[in-house]
């Protein structure tokens, strides 16, 4: 489904890329002629008393905070355009090519990035019912930024389009045929802006073409995902119909056996909203250990603390599970990468989750892996057969290349 814009002004190099979340908007305008970011920014606690909008101009902009309630969305947007306008990188400056939109839940149908019109809300929208609280809040970033400035191309670059091109062997859960066409049950995955980036700079890291490599991408941050990529494409991933299937992730369970959740119903008369919220929200290393931020759990392990322990090793055998699995899904494994708040910076978490995979050709070397350096670089020792890596994942950036390739692509 892709509607061709009429190609940009080729000195509109800047795209503002908005991630719409439902009480917060986090943006960056980037600069696609060098890759810069001429401003950082973010609104949270919308639709409080306590709302706070944080805006970084580059250079030497000095960081300026705004305090007060900011009632919803489109007050939200307006603050955000007032702040760049201030440093002169308002919505109407003709150097801005477009907007690129982070929008969750693209189903199976978009296959790519997508100008946004009418058509492609409405698919969005038809989307609600199996995204119920990250679709709403993305549509209401899309309309309020069409408001803004109704000229602009704003392009909507989907978390699922990555991991459209997964085998319906592995796309399908093993349920009634017609059950699940008729309620679009299927895997769709998550985070594939962030598995696409990443996995394609790890070929960049091994100096080879993605189209050569086989890569298994960990993202671990405060959500996680696991992803099979065969030369370039996603043949398997972790996250499923939602965002709760998988990894164990700060407050949600990953994998479970959903009789948990009848179980749950008929001797905890619990509803399916209380389920929801308990593996949503209470679950994962906060329900195993009361905190869910990894720094902590880690500095509890080394005071000898057994909840703590308990948490950091669940989270780190279904991690070597999924490497496991994954290895055997893709045959033949180039690398595998460690990504997001967590992969990036917990070097304890890489060492576990690699431990004792030394026949499969994977190893960690502890001076490179406690190294600290911002960029993608490699923690496996020389000689082993399969690299291990670290490739800090930039969703930002991603969005932008995405978007900009878009409005600059040639009339069909
Ligand atoms: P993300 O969702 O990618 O922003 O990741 C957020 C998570 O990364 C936090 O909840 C922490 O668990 C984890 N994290 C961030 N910094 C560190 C660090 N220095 N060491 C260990 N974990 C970290």
């Amino acid at each position: 489904m892709t509607v061709q814009p009429s190609p940009a002004d080729p000195a509109a190099t800047r795209v503002l890329v908005l991630n719409s979340g439902s009480s917060s908007v986090k943006y960056q305008l980037l600069d696609m002629a060098d890759h810069s970011r001429l401003a950082v920014g973010l609104v949270e606690r919308i639709g409080e008393e306590t709302s706070r909008l944080a805006h970084t101009p580059s250079g030497e902009g000095e960081r300026r905070e705004r305090t007060g309630p900011i009632p919803d969305h489109e007050a939200a947007l307006k603050a955000v355009a007032e702040e760049l306008a201030a440093d002169g990188l308002g919505l109407d400056s003709p150097e801005l090519a477009a907007i690129g939109h982070r929008v969750v839940h693209g189903g199976k149908w978009f296959t790519e990035p997508t100008v946004i019109d009418d058509a492609v809300l409405k698919e969005i929208e038809r989307l609600v019912p199996v995204a119920p609280l990250h679709n709403p809040a993305n549509l209401t970033g899309i309309r309020t930024a069409q408001a803004l400035n109704p000229g602009l191309p704003q392009v909507a670059v989907f978390d699922t389009t990555f991991h459209t091109t997964m085998p319906e062997h592995a796309a399908r859960y093993a349920i009634d045929v017609r059950t699940a066409d008729d309620h679009r049950i299927r895997r769709y995955g998550f985070h594939g802006t962030s598995h696409a980036y990443v996995s394609r700079e790890t070929a960049k890291l091994l100096g080879k073409d993605p189209s050569e490599v086989n890569v298994i991408v960990l993202h671990l941050g405060n959500g996680a995902s696991a992803s099979a990529v065969e030369g370039g494409r996603c043949v398997d991933t972790s996250m499923g119909l939602t965002p709760l299937e998988g990894l164990v992730m700060g407050t949600r369970s990953g994998d479970i056996d959903p009789a948990v959740v009848f179980h749950l119903g008929r001797v905890a008369g619990m509803s399916a909203d209380e389920v929801d919220e308990l593996l949503n929200k209470k679950s994962g290393l906060v329900g195993l250990c009361g905190d869910n931020d990894m720094r902590e759990i880690r500095r509890r392990v080394e005071e000898g603390d057994e909840a703590a322990k308990l948490a950091f090793d669940i989270y780190t055998h279904r991690l070597k599970k999924y490497i496991g699995a994954y290895y055997a899904v893709l045959g033949r494994v180039d690398a595998v990468v460690f990504t997001a708040g967590v992969g990036e910076n917990s070097a304890p978490v890489r060492e576990a989750a690699v431990a004792g995979l030394e026949e499969l050709g994977l190893a960690v070397d502890s001076d490179r892996n406690a190294a600290r350096d911002g960029g993608p670089r490699l923690i496996s020792p020389d000689y082993a057969r399969v690299a291990v890596a670290v490739v800090p994942t930039d969703e930002e950036l991603e969005i932008a290349q995405q978007t900009y390739a878009l409005v600059n692509a040639p009339a069909a």
